[in-house]
């Protein structure tokens, strides 16, 4: 059986359990196809998934890995009207594409919804076998490891901007952690919407980025307080939308921040899974929570083309060889990056 070069782990626990092996390539189902990777980004997920999460069995040994650039290599009997040796991208959500929630767009909220290196092995190798539906074409201009720096994080906050919070023009928006993957894609997204920006950083050398990004208000949240700065800079009025990604104290802080009427939407919760906040404030101000997953292929799709005409742009941080993924990991959670680390292979 051929073998591809990959990183993989055997046991839960800390990036030290991350090695280098040769194992299969894997075997393609009729309505698979072969991507050869070239470059892969790195997500906070890969640690969550490394470290391992209660009541989540993933198999042994696992390859990480959920933002795909490549070109496919190979393909099954009906993957049907897929290029071959051509620049594509992996949405990293694999769905049925036939119930209610797929057929509606919703692909997160399918019953068979998995994340493409999480519940199944990813693009820390040569190649990795995807569901032909899941394949993106892009040009090949803009470079692959700039590819693989878009799909989860812009999907993501695709899903929450545009999807769930209906962000308008002239609203204001706070979005968490410019430097992060996820933050650097929500300010262009939010700019892109006309809406004002205002964000958080955790040192002062990421103030000039997140305003070259876009933003109209960077506050250092290590040296301020994030919510009396933003009733400053909203004259007490707060924000219309939130873009929360954190969790534990920073998500009832939040709360806070939001003018009456305001929304909020969350996708992580990376400081604490349980918060609380009064409830009769939550009533009083007609505040609505919501929670978003991921996104469907067709929002990638529509990220893709605004990446494709320059309106987006995807924010690299650095490339690592596949071989120094511990490395490249280490520095993701030490968050010394400021915007997508990327393994190329
Ligand atoms: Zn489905």
């Amino acid at each position: 059986m051929a073998k591809m070069k990959a990183v993989i782990f055997k046991k839960h626990g800390t990036t030290a359990e991350l090695e280098e092996a040769y194992v299969p390539i894997p075997e393609l189902g009729k309505k698979d196809v072969l991507v050869k990777v070239k470059a892969c980004a790195l997500n906070h997920l890969d640690l969550w998934v490394l470290g391992g999460m209660p009541g989540i069995k993933i198999s042994m040994p696992h390859i990480l890995g959920c933002d795909i650039a490549g070109e496919v290599v190979e393909k099954g009997k009906k993957a049907h009207g897929i290029p071959l040796h051509q620049p594509v991208i992996v949405a990293p959500g694999i769905s049925c594409g036939t119930c209610a929630y797929c057929e509606s767009g919703w692909d997160s909220l399918c019953a068979k919804y998995e994340i493409i290196g999480f519940q199944n092995n990813g693009g820390f190798a040569e190649y990795v076998k995807v569901p032909a539906r899941n394949i993106i074409p892009v040009p090949g201009k803009l470079g692959m490891e700039s590819w693989a720096a878009v799909p989860l994080v812009f999907l993501t906050a695709w899903h929450i901007l545009v999807t769930h919070a209906a962000l308008q023009k002239k609203e204001t928006v706070l979005i968490h952690a410019a430097g992060s993957g996820i933050g650097s894609a929500a300010i262009q997204i939010a700019k892109l919407l006309g809406a004002h920006v205002i964000t958080t950083v955790g040192s002062e050398e990421k103030v000039q980025r997140a305003k070259a990004l876009g933003a109209d208000h960077v506050i250092n949240y290590r040296l301020k307080d994030f919510h009396s700065e933003v009733m400053r800079f909203t004259k007490s009025q707060g924000v219309d939308v939130l873009f929360e990604h954190i969790g534990g104290e920073t998500f009832t802080k939040s709360v806070l921040c939001l003018k009456k009427r305001g929304r909020i939407v969350t996708c992580g919760a990376t400081a604490g899974r349980t918060v609380s906040f009064d409830l009769r404030y939550l009533y009083t101000h007609q505040i609505s929570i919501t929670g978003s997953y991921m996104g469907g292929i067709d929002e990638l799709k529509r990220v893709v083309r605004r990446i494709q005409d320059g309106r987006l742009k995807p924010v690299l941080d650095q490339v690592f060889p596949l071989r120094e993924a511990r490395k490249a990991l280490n520095r993701m959670a030490a968050r010394e990056n400021f915007g997508k680390i990327i393994l190329k292979t």
